[in-house]
């Protein structure tokens, strides 16, 4: 490779990031410090956004495309609370623009800002030229928020902890999914005060999460059908008390033809398993027909974790 095509590698770095779905989301006691702990699987979606990092003057975030207009551009956004992790990290000032293309619901229980986080990352350690491993972005990423180990992971695995600790799941084939936006969105941290509340009359230690054994031997056999009956997730029942009207969306997907539906994480949104990719676009269609979302999108997983574009 030429100098003058090496500094062109070192002018801007693009990193493609997925959405999450939890296809099960146990959530045990909240703890000491303020988190609940977590048995939860994953599954990285097609569903990503961009991010691209570039050398400026200050650091500053411009965000388009879904939800644009939501995210804040300035120290609160989470990919330029990365950044400038990196860069107390390695003892530099930083000076870069991150420009995030946005295709992935904000607020919307897909883990949107913890992927843009996991991009800035992986973004930013290309374009200085870093020498950290995925263990040491791991651990960065753990201290960005619980999702971020996971974008930068992919693939479908199981997370504990409060969800940073991963072991890969090996999942045979690919599951297609039907997504269902929310006009409005839910904070992670209200729902979480929800389910607190409405386990407010059961003793703690009378919270348990077991291991979803049952399901990942689902998800290595590749059968849709097997795993849509599992599908589980604690915070669903939360999320349904803030937002009523998604046991709608919930009942029309399945009216539609999923196999089953489920709150993605802490939602709004509603994640739809349908049994192949004709199906979910057969949902996709009689649900953008209900009303009972603001967008339908379909999408499959698992797919890799962030991952640099070659431009
Ligand atoms: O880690 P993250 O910043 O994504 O978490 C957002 C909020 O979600 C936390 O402040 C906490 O209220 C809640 N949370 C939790 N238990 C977890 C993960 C998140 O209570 N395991």
């Amino acid at each position: 490779m030429s100098p003058a095509s090496l500094s062109v590698v070192s002018d801007a770095v693009t990193v493609r990031v997925p959405a999450k779905v939890n296809l099960y989301l146990g959530v045990g006691p909240l703890r000491d410090d303020g988190y609940h702990d977590l048995v939860t699987v994953f599954q990285a979606l097609s569903l990503c956004d961009d991010v691209r990092v570039s050398p400026s003057t200050d650091l500053h975030v411009t965000t388009t495309g879904e939800g644009a207009a939501e995210v804040p551009s300035d120290g609160d956004n989470l990919a330029a609370r990365a950044v400038t992790a990196v860069g107390t990290r390695v003892g530099r000032t930083p000076k870069v623009a991150i420009d995030v293309t946005k295709r992935i619901p904000v607020a919307g229980g897909m883990a949107g800002g913890s992927a843009d986080a996991a991009g800035a990352l992986v973004g930013v350690s290309a374009l200085w030229d870093l020498d950290l491993d995925r263990t040491d972005l791991a651990d960065i990423a753990a201290d960005l928020g619980s999702d971020v180990p996971f974008a930068l992971h992919g693939g479908t695995a199981l997370g504990t902890g409060r969800g940073e600790q991963l072991m890969s799941i090996l999942a045979r084939g690919e599951f297609h999914w039907v997504l269902a936006l929310s006009r409005v969105g839910l904070s992670t941290p209200a729902v979480y005060r929800e389910l607190d509340r409405l386990r407010e009359n059961r003793s703690q230690y009378d919270i348990e999460v077991e291991r979803p054994d049952e399901l990942m031997a689902a998800l290595t056999s590749g059968d849709p059908h097997k795993v849509a009956p599992l599908l589980r997730n604690d915070l669903q029942p939360a999320a349904l008390s803030l937002q009523p009207t998604l046991r709608r969306t919930l009942r029309a997907g399945i009216d539609a033809g999923a196999l089953n539906g489920i709150v993605s994480g802490s939602g709004p949104t509603c994640a739809f398993l349908c049994a192949d990719e004709a199906a979910a676009v057969n949902v996709a269609a009689e649900l953008s027909g209900a009303g009972v979302a603001r967008a339908v999108r379909t999408a499959s997983g698992p797919v890799p974790g962030a991952r640099i574009l070659i431009n």
